[in-house]
């Protein structure tokens, strides 16, 4: 525990802030190793050998963007009709899937390396919160399999190891709606942090405010006569698709700061704002970000067969709008160009207000 009373683990923090070029050395120095992994599993090897990509071992970051796109299509087909092993090589030691609502979800193997870097990316994130000693944390986890699941468990064992002595409280939206107890178990220990998906964190203000009776020891009343849902959360990190849009909302109806985070937890990726709040950083130590500009897309929709181009996030331009495509580096299944679907704006290359050098993105 640091003098700050805050999280402040030495080494966690300095990647945070290396320069640029050393950030894009980690990247350059990661690539061959990533698309060696990517060689031999199925749903790769025929599209790069059509692509008349042939194997070597000295690929660099410049030579990523001959390879195709992978999108969701392709890994739902492929974990469709392979077996484990050809769809994601050996030694699984973890399944999540992402879009676990949909009828067809698509699966996310990891290997132990990426389940420690999960562990790794949790402390980051009770770093970037600057999370405190004697912080309870809410955590409005997701259903299985999601990976964001995982994470006040993760959260918990990287405090303790830390020696923080933080109080972390996972619920379930499903259990909060019927079960009132658990309502009021939230109204008597007052969170301090929450971890929320927007959609859920109003939902949990209806049944908040709903739970307590006028005398509740627990509702205060701020200056503007309003009631506030959680009395001392002073900060939230919301995650979801819709984060963007409900941010203003969240904000105003919990009156506590309000930080996004961009939904990439299933694709073993995290992005996130700091305290500085000039958009979400990109961890560029942990993965490659790509923007389609919109125009590329416009021309891939009128023009059949027409493959779009992209940019390397860190040199578009700020201002430039398109979709988000990234490059992991797991262990057991590499998601190599994988085009996510989300809509994002670059915001340029200037070093963030906080001192952070990696690259910002807002959310649409
Ligand atoms: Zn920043």
């Amino acid at each position: 525990m640091q003098q700050t009373g805050n999280i402040n683990p030495p080494g966690i923090s300095d990647v945070e802030y290396l320069p640029f070029h050393q950030l894009l050395s980690i990247v350059d120095n990661k690539i061959a190793g990533v698309i060696a992994r990517g060689f031999p599993i199925a749903l790769y090897k025929k599209k790069w050998l059509s692509s008349g990509i042939k194997q070597n071992s000295n690929f660099k970051l410049s030579d990523l963007k001959r390879f195709p796109f992978l999108t969701q299509s392709d890994l739902i087909d492929n974990s469709r009709d392979s077996s484990p092993k050809k769809y994601a090589g050996r030694h699984i030691q973890f399944w999540n899937s992402a879009d676990i609502e949909s009828p067809a979800p698509c699966w996310l193997p990891r290997g132990k390396d990426d389940v420690a870097d999960y562990m790794r990316y949790a402390l980051r994130i009770a770093h970037v919160l600057e999370l405190r000693e004697d912080d309870r944390i809410l955590v409005l986890s997701q259903a299985a399999s999601g990976a964001t699941n995982m994470l006040p468990y993760a959260l918990a064992h990287v405090l303790k190891a830390e020696q923080v002595r933080s109080q972390i409280i996972t619920m379930d939206m499903g259990i909060l709606r019927h079960t009132k107890k658990w309502v009021e178990f939230l109204n008597r220990n007052r969170p301090k942090v929450m971890i929320a998906q927007g959609k859920d964190a109003l939902e949990l203000t209806q049944m908040l405010i709903g739970g307590n009776s006028d005398q509740s020891p627990s509702a205060s009343s701020p200056p503007d006569g309003s009631l506030k849902p959680m009395p001392d959360l002073r900060l939230i990190l919301l995650y979801g698709p819709d984060a963007a849009i409900q941010q203003t909302s969240v904000y105003s109806t919990y009156q506590a700061d309000t930080h996004l985070s961009l939904g990439l937890v299933d694709l073993n990726l995290f992005g996130m704002e700091c305290s500085a709040r000039q958009g979400i950083h990109l961890w560029l130590d942990t993965g490659i970000y790509e923007i389609i500009p919109q125009n590329e897309i416009a021309k891939e929709q009128t023009q059949q067969g027409y493959v779009p181009g992209s940019n390397w996030l860190w040199e578009t331009e700020a201002g430039i709008q398109g979709e988000l495509v990234i490059t992991n580096f797991s262990e057991i299944l590499p998601l190599i160009r994988y085009r996510t679907g989300y809509l994002v704006e670059a915001l340029g290359h200037e070093t963030c207000r906080c001192g952070r050098t990696h690259p910002r993105v807002r959310l649409l």
